[in-house]
């Protein structure tokens, strides 16, 4: 008899610490969709999907896809979602780049953008960076986005904004802000993630609170899966200050408020070895999660109306203190 209740106790007491195990490592729920994006975007076929080449057209043919799949909107003026810009490269040579924006309507006026840029650094040296967590991953998460907000329609409008060129410069946000395709001042926010997964610590980062301390309160940092954490926004950091560091800079430029969602530099960060094998996935699917969940808690909260109106008060005076 006490070989038998010994047995099912010890069944118990396994069962329970595996579960344990995986409340401390993560959900234990992995995200097929967003992790077959990644894999797609950052294969070898897309040869690093640098701007101008046959790789970042082939992502674009991926993502507008995925866009119409969705049946996310197109404005007027971008003729299959892109939004197409000539800039000059570092080097002085006139560069054609594309963004692929989509859109779900809101109820009212007000607008959120949601960005990620799906460029990378193409081959070097023979070799193809393949840009996994930088920044396939940001563009599957914001695909997972559109996907949530496709089935559950938004309060606000939420445009959902693939760039292009930003590793020579955040060119594909600055064209965005600077020629919007709703009028800048209807823009409550920018949400940007680049990089979302690959942490080995289980470590995602906000910054833009120390800016806009009120945008706090939409954010959980009591996560089980993994750590939220606030930071990498005061001007004191200087080079750790990753305000104007990646697309939110341009919004940042316009002042328009912004959050942006990243990782810590890892081992593989503008390395060939940024690819789909070395993504930590358990972590990414949770991560992609954590961003999916401020996105609501912004969209929902009454709030965002009375915020919005005081940031459009700010901008008419522009001396009034900045409330959202
Ligand atoms: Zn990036």
């Amino acid at each position: 008899m006490k070989i038998l209740y010994i047995l099912p106790l010890a069944l118990m007491l396994s069962c329970c610490s595996s579960v344990k195990n995986q409340s401390t490592t993560g959900s234990g729920k992995l995200d097929n969709q967003l992790l077959k994006d990644v894999e797609v975007l950052s294969s070898d076929a897309y040869q690093g999907r640098k701007t101008g080449t046959k790789g970042t057209e082939m992502a674009r043919a991926y993502i507008v896809d995925r866009f119409q799949k969705l049946g996310l909107k197109s404005y007027p003026q971008n003729v299959n979602y892109a939004q197409e810009f000539t800039f000059n490269s570092r080097g002085g040579a006139k560069v054609n780049g594309t963004n692929i924006i989509g859109y779900i309507q809101g109820k009212g006026t007000n607008v959120i953008v949601v960005s990620a840029h799906y460029d990378h650094l193409g081959v070097v040296k023979d070799e193809v960076f393949n840009g996994a967590d930088d920044n396939a991953s940001g563009t599957a998460g914001l695909m997972k986005i559109a996907e949530y907000f496709a089935k559950n329609k938004p309060n606000n409008t939420i445009i959902f904004a693939a760039f292009d060129a930003e590793e020579m410069g955040l060119q594909g946000a600055k064209a965005f802000v600077a020629n919007p395709p709703v009028p800048i001042n209807t823009i409550a926010i920018d949400l940007n993630m680049d990089m979302i997964s690959h942490s080995d610590k289980g470590e995602l980062y906000v910054a833009g609170t120390f800016k806009y301390p009120n945008l706090k309160k939409y954010i959980d940092t009591t996560r089980k899966d993994i750590k939220v954490i606030l930071g990498h926004d005061d001007p004191k950091l200087g080079h750790d200050d990753w305000t104007n560091q990646s697309d939110q800079g341009a919004f940042n430029a316009k002042n328009i408020p912004f959050l942006y969602f990243g990782v810590e530099d890892h081992e593989d960060y503008h390395k060939a070895t940024d690819e789909y094998s070395t993504i930590t996935k358990q972590f990414f699917s949770d991560a992609a999660n954590a961003v999916l969940e401020v996105v609501k808690s912004i969209d929902k909260q009454s709030g965002l109306q009375q915020s919005l109106k005081d940031k459009m008060l700010m901008m008419d005076n522009p001396r009034k203190s900045e409330k959202f």
